[in-house]
């Protein structure tokens, strides 16, 4: 059995049965089935269904914000703001994956000569709990636009998350197993990976996962995506706005509890504002509230599982031996971790150098910006960036210096479906969203008409 935990409250709330190996085959079998009818499909017809998805997402915000916050402990609101931005994904899919996919004529000695983008068959997401609904359908809006179908494996610990994406698709008129929830462990992906059925594989989730499963996929000869998470610097100049700077921080750090790849890990601030930046920010920290997730005004939660804040407790004591102060918070309770921020931070400690997936963050002070823009790049991650200043044409001068799938100047890094997302170096490779991420898994085809 798999089973959801609430990390607030410490009990079971649902239980799923395995499938068996033979159910598994069965189902990868009715999903390719599904892509024979699927792909041949118009766009028209997927656009009024990726517009209804759109449309039930929006009507169930609330019903569906419940369960993600009940099965993963995220505050309620933005819980709800999740599902919200799920429609919107849907709707901008809907109506720009005609155009994204259109034939593209090129010029050659042929009397016509293009390349035609056409769907792979059913492709395998393996997805993780910190955004249950997100991370899926911004997988699957572009997957099912394109006449893919779409299996998943969602993380063990939010299956019924799981369970209800796909009565989306089932709500939303799709036909039947055009995509598919899988109710398996990790152990199960190699074998799925391997089935000649399936096509291609995208995961979300930790470098050890994506390692595996991009080794699997390659020993096949199958195209992977893999997101896996960052240690983005948050990096604030002298001359920034700083009562802004400081709101956005709090934001790009602790919101979602601090469990996001995109999250402001490591807060670089330049020496002449770094001590009233940081007596306003650990007052802005101390004010956040903590709480039940299901109450409205939760802005903190609990962290997902039990074990993840005990992997943070750990990090956090390892770097508080090593010489840093922690200014607020640093207390564990079960699954809840206290808002935390870690000053006199030095690039060997852990809360600098791995990924911390919860809220705290590591500060450290700099001179100059050559000297910020090397702690930004002394990280094997390499997913994003945001810099404050209100010097945007100097700014714009050092752009290409910072080893990042993303530079966000005066924002946090926040992914949006316009816009590609996605890193470099252990961040990943590949990429999602905007027209980039719809071009992942297709047959790029050349026609040539003599
Ligand atoms: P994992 O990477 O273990 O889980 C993500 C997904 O991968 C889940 O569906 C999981 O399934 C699956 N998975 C795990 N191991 C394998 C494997 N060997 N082969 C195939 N699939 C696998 O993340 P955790 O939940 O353990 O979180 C650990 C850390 O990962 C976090 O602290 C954070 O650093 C990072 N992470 C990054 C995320 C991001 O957004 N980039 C999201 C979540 C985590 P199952 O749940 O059944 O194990």
């Amino acid at each position: 059995m798999i089973q959801s935990i609430n990390p607030y409250t410490g009990e079971k709330i649902y239980e799923f049965q395995e499938l068996s190996d033979e159910e598994i085959i069965n189902h990868i079998e009715f999903v390719n089935q599904a892509f024979l009818d699927w792909k041949r499909t118009s766009f028209a017809y997927r656009k009024e269904l990726m517009e209804k998805a759109a449309t039930i997402l929006k009507e169930k915000a609330h019903e569906y914000g419940r369960v993600i916050a009940e099965e993963m402990g995220k505050p309620i609101k933005q819980a709800i703001a999740e599902v919200e931005k799920c429609a919107w994904v849907c709707t901008y899919y809907a109506q720009n994956a005609e155009g994204f996919l259109e034939n593209e004529y090129i010029k050659t000695d042929a009397f016509k000569s293009y390349v035609s983008y056409e769907p792979l068959g059913a492709i395998l997401a393996v997805m993780p709990w910190n955004y249950p609904f997100w991370q899926v359908f911004r997988f699957a809006a572009p997957a099912l636009m394109v006449g893919n179908t779409a299996l998943l494996k969602h993380a063990s610990n939010v299956m019924k998350c799981a369970e209800l994406i796909e009565e989306v698709f089932t709500l939303a008129g799709f036909p039947k197993d055009v995509f598919k929830s899988l109710t398996i462990k990790s152990d199960k992906v190699e074998q799925i990976i391997k089935n000649p059925l399936v096509k291609a594989v995208t995961l979300t989730g930790s470098k050890p996962a994506g390692s595996k499963v991009a080794s699997v996929a390659a020993s096949e000869i199958k195209k992977s995506v893999l997101e896996l998470g960052g240690n983005n610097a948050f990096i604030v100049l002298k001359d920034a706005d700083i009562e802004r700077a400081v709101k956005v921080a709090v934001n790009a750090r602790y919101q979602n509890t601090g469990q996001s790849c995109i999250a402001a890990k490591r807060l670089l601030l330049q020496e002449e504002i770094a001590s009233e930046f940081l007596t306003q920010y650990v007052n802005a920290v101390k004010s956040t509230k903590s709480g039940n997730p299901l109450d409205e005004d939760t802005y903190i939660g609990v962290m997902a599982r039990e074990d993840l804040a005990e992997e943070l407790e750990e990090q956090v004591q390892k770097s508080v031996e090593m010489g840093a102060k922690i200014l607020c918070g640093g207390k564990r309770d079960k699954a809840y971790f206290e808002p935390t921020v870690l000053a006199n931070v030095k690039k060997d400690m852990p809360v600098f150098k791995e990924e911390t997936f919860g809220p705290v963050i590591a500060v450290v002070t700099f001179k100059t910006i050559e000297d910020a823009i090397e702690l930004s790049n002394n990280s094997e991650f390499g997913l994003g960036v945001s810099v404050f200043t209100e010097d945007i044409t100097k700014i714009r001068g050092y752009i290409k210096e910072f080893d990042e799938g993303a530079v966000f100047i005066n924002d946090m890094v926040k992914s949006d479906p316009r816009l590609p997302f996605g890193g470099i170096k252990i961040s990943g490779f590949g990429r999602e969203l905007s027209h980039h991420g719809i071009k992942e898994f297709v047959n790029i085809k050349t026609v040539y008409i003599h």
